[in-house]
């Protein structure tokens, strides 16, 4: 990697550390040795090591680079009808078609990089590609952000997911060899679909619907933490967080209404990976489009219209009980979904703030370290600190004072590799849409929110 030998001072920068309140920093240097930050001194005092790549940043913001929790990389977040997707998927199953998909998912991959993501947690895509595009990276052949690769998801037969992002399983006993193959393939975690989503749905209340068996679950979940693996997975029903918790899922993701019950489950976490305490991944981005645009923008019948209203008031209300209860909460997109874009974290981020109801910092703060924490990576990234890694991101605005100041990053750093005119190709028609959706007011989602 080119980013070895190199040091990098960044002069003249506004620190946000990714603490709680950002902690904001001004007229700072922050040096940057090979992969790690090395020093953070008042610029005017800081002694720049001869030889450095000097950025004059001119007062910029410079804080943790983003980390998305929830990550599709086989789509664009353009909303087209599903078709048969697992029949593509098994004619793309051959060497070529392989090919063509981890090109997809790299150019996915480092679209997220170029809008400010430097490391993201994938939920499950075709093929395994999400595992090669993850070492093409730490391999130095690609550019692009650190990669937590799931690989394929695991689900039941007619489950979430099934023969697209993931590979289903009939019994307790395939779901617990599915998962070493998983492991053997190379997962950094395993990824479940415990519960019906807004598409398979055909009717209403059905997203939620409990599809993966309670003994299947628990299967994955006991042979994952055997061998230290976290297990994250897909549930949309308040009895889905429940069966999830109680078979040991590390990370709920999208999330329900709680329960006393629940938040129990959740502050107890006696199923979980030790060291980690059960959180929730909200995602707002792939909810509000159903909820907000016209039913035929989101190519949803009436049914599914009204499931993904009920989808984004559980993922919403989930996730403001949980804040109350003292339940950690990360972020992620979700992207692939329609209208959810590889470039769009930023809005996650700004969503989480404006209907969750938390403060710009804490809504940046939870965006990075509190991410980092939750993919236990606390102490390597999220952090604008000496001896972590240099996972950087520069923007001309004060994104405490409004977090669109986030949808135009001027650098990106991963690793110590710099990207000083960091480029994303946008989807004009998704963006109009999405800036649309942007300006409604919170009681535009009436009772939902
Ligand atoms: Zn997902």
């Amino acid at each position: 990697m080119a980013a070895r030998n190199t040091v990098t001072a960044f002069v003249n920068a506004t620190v946000l550390d990714g603490s709680p309140d950002m902690r904001p920093q001004p007229n700072m240097a922050v040096i940057v040795e090979g992969t790690k930050i090395a020093r953070i001194e008042p610029a005017a005092i800081a002694q720049v090591p001869s030889g450095a790549r000097v950025v004059d940043l001119d007062g910029a913001y410079l804080m943790p680079g983003l980390i998305n929790m929830h990550v599709h990389l086989c789509g664009s977040g353009k909303p087209v009808s599903a078709g048969d997707a697992g029949a593509l998927m098994r004619r793309l199953d051959n060497g070529p078609g392989r090919a063509v998909v981890r090109r997809v998912l790299l150019k996915s991959a480092q679209t997220q990089l170029m809008s400010g993501v430097t490391t993201l947690r994938g939920a499950g895509d075709p093929l395994l590609a999400d595992i090669a595009v993850r070492d093409a990276v730490n391999a130095g052949r690609a550019d692009g952000p650190r990669i937590i690769a799931p690989g394929t998801g695991v689900t039941v037969p007619g489950g979430h997911g099934a023969g697209l992002f993931a590979q289903a399983v009939d019994t307790p006993q395939e779901a617990a060899l599915l998962v070493r193959e998983l492991m053997a393939q190379g997962a950094d975690v395993i990824k479940l679909f415990v519960t019906g989503g807004v598409f398979d749905a055909t009717e209403v209340g059905e997203p939620g619907v409990l599809r993966m068996p309670p003994l299947i679950a628990e299967a994955a979940c006991r042979e994952a933490h055997r061998l230290q693996l976290p297990v994250m997975a897909h549930v949309e029903s308040t009895e889905g967080v429940r069966v999830a918790l109680e078979a040991g899922v590390d990370t709920i993701e999208h999330g329900a209404p709680l329960t006393p019950e629940i938040i129990e489950l959740y502050l107890e976490g006696t199923a979980q990976l030790p060291g980690r305490a059960p959180s929730l991944t909200c995602t707002i981005s792939p909810a509000l489009p159903f909820a907000l645009l016209d039913p035929e923008k989101t190519h949803s019948t009436e049914t599914q219209k009204v499931n993904g209203d009920i989808v984004c008031e559980g993922i919403i209300r989930g996730a403001r009980e949980a804040l109350d209860t003292g339940i950690p909460v990360g972020l992620g997109t979700d992207s692939s979904c329609p209208y959810v874009t590889q470039y769009d974290m930023w809005r996650e981020v700004a969503y989480f703030a404006k209907y969750v109801g938390v403060g710009n910092a804490f809504a940046l703060h939870t965006a990075t370290q509190r991410n980092a924490e939750l993919l236990g990576l606390g102490d390597v990234t999220g952090t604008v600190a000496a001896g972590y890694d240099a996972d950087l991101i520069v923007t001309r605005d004060n994104p405490l004072d409004s977090l669109s100041a986030l949808a135009r990053v001027t650098h990106v750093m991963a690793r110590g590799r710099l990207n000083a005119h960091p480029r994303v190709k946008r989807n004009a028609a998704l963006d109009a849409e999405l800036d649309w959706i942007m300006d409604q007011p919170v009681e535009a989602l009436g009772d939902r929110a």
